[in-house]
């Protein structure tokens, strides 16, 4: 018998008529004689519901009890999926994240998965249950809820997939798979069939929503053959592995991405000597936040200005921590930015050709799409811009290296 983890998302389960439709995904899977565990997100709105009330209390609720707040809505939607089993006549047991040992460190909102004891999770299987299984919560050592960061409900599955050694981890979404750009803003995006681990590593690291960046460094490190694919078709979707065999050739940009959920932060006029970016960026990281891109600029008058993102969540305490540092060091000004976006071009392609670069911007320039950041690696090129210009700098970059028609990895 092989043994599959199935996660649904928010919209697959979003109403009870939806969680009703899982279950009889759920039920053929289980007829075709597979051992299941589902993974299942919160009702779709919930986690940012649950959000709002507690912004209605607090700018910054304390970690701790917001993931206590967080957790309660896949809480919801793993007993509403069980009841739905059992009144379909199959057998489950619904559990949290703590109940099946997912044992992660300590910090809240966005804790990381340190291992999970697979013993009761199989013990359920052996007597014949479908096993449901909360996304994106575990519990520290001490027994605290934590939760794994936004879309961490895809990580619970790879990981649980890793620990239980599956055959497969299929994550259902609201659409048919992974699209050279986000078919919501590209209509024309083209459905990549097959993929690498690494292609969709940048993907995802890059902003697409579609898996959670943790849940494909896991895929990644455990090998776990992973699929994305959609709750309310048969399609067979995107299938990742460690190597693309049939396609071998690797197209020059696999896709475009875009995030925005960063903030960029300035600190103005620093005087400028050896070691002001420790002194500036050391604090922000002893406050676990993560700084993206990050640009100096050296003035006539020997001083500096640094520019950085975060993202967007950690916006507020960056900029306390910053204003500190700024009459620290006596900076000149420090300002924030909210609205801007950055978007990416992404391929292994990249790294055996030149003029990538100065075509994307060529592109964005033709569109009066003003850049303010630039960053680049061996195989992605990512650009900060007025948030305004989503769309279209997606768009037109996505077309720009003719997205919809040429042949990349795992296009058909
Ligand atoms: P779920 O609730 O199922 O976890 P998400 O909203 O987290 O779903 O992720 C699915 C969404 O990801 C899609 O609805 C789509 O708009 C977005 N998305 C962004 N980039 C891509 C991409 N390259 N391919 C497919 N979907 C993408
Ligand atoms: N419910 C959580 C979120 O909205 C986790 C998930 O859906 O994966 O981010
Ligand atoms: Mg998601």
């Amino acid at each position: 018998m092989s043994l599959i983890v199935q996660k649904y998302g928010g919209t697959s389960v979003g109403s009870i008529d939806r969680i009703m439709n899982v279950a009889d995904r759920v039920i053929a899977t289980r007829k075709e004689g597979h051992d299941i565990v589902v993974v299942v997100s919160a009702m779709s709105g919930e986690t940012d519901r649950l959000l709002d009330l507690a912004k209605e209390i607090s700018d910054r609720p304390s970690g701790r009890e917001l993931d206590v707040l967080l957790s309660t809505g896949e809480q919801v939607t793993i007993a509403l999926l069980s009841m739905a089993l059992e009144k379909k006549g199959f057998s489950a047991l619904s559990y949290t994240g703590a109940q099946v040992y997912i044992r992660t460190d300590s910090v809240y909102n966005k804790a990381r998965i340190i291992d999970i004891d697979g013993a009761r999770v199989n013990k359920a299987l052996h007597e014949g249950k479908i096993v449901v299984v909360a996304g994106f919560q575990g519990s520290d050592e001490h027994g605290n809820i934590t939760t794994l960061g936004r879309g961490g409900s895809d990580t619970t599955a790879v990981a649980m997939a890793a620990a239980l050694k599956a055959d497969e981890c299929q994550i259902y979404t609201d659409v048919d798979g992974v699209y050279t750009a986000d078919p919501r803003i590209v209509p024309e995006a083209r459905l990549l069939t097959r993929m690498t681990f690494e292609e969709m590593l940048e993907l995802a690291s890059l902003g697409s929503k579609v898996l959670q960046i943790r849940s494909v460094e896991f895929a990644r490190k455990y090998n776990v053959k992973l699929r994305v694919l959609s709750a309310f078709t048969n399609n067979p979707g995107t299938l990742i592995t460690a190597e693309d065999e049939e396609n071998m050739e690797q197209a020059l940009i696999s896709g475009v991405t875009y995030n925005r959920n960063e903030a960029k932060l300035t600190i103005v006029g620093v005087p400028d000597k050896p070691g002001i970016a420790f002194k500036i960026l050391g604090p922000i990281a002893d406050a676990n936040i993560e700084v993206d891109m990050i640009v100096q600029n050296v003035g006539e008058d020997n001083t500096t200005d640094l520019t950085f993102t975060v993202n967007r969540n950690d916006f507020e305490n960056a900029l306390d921590i910053l204003k500190n540092t700024a009459v620290e060091m006596d900076a000149r000004d420090v300002k924030g930015d909210k609205r801007i976006v950055k978007i990416s071009v992404v391929g292994v392609g990249m790294r055996s050709h030149a003029g990538i670069a100065s075509e994307m911007f060529k592109a964005l320039a033709d569109e009066g799409i003003n850049i303010q950041m630039i960053s680049t690696s061996e195989i992605k090129i990512s650009v900060v811009v007025d948030e305004k210009y989503l769309e279209l700098g997606v768009r037109t970059l996505h077309s720009a290296f003719g997205l919809e028609n040429n042949t990349s990895p795992g296009g058909e």
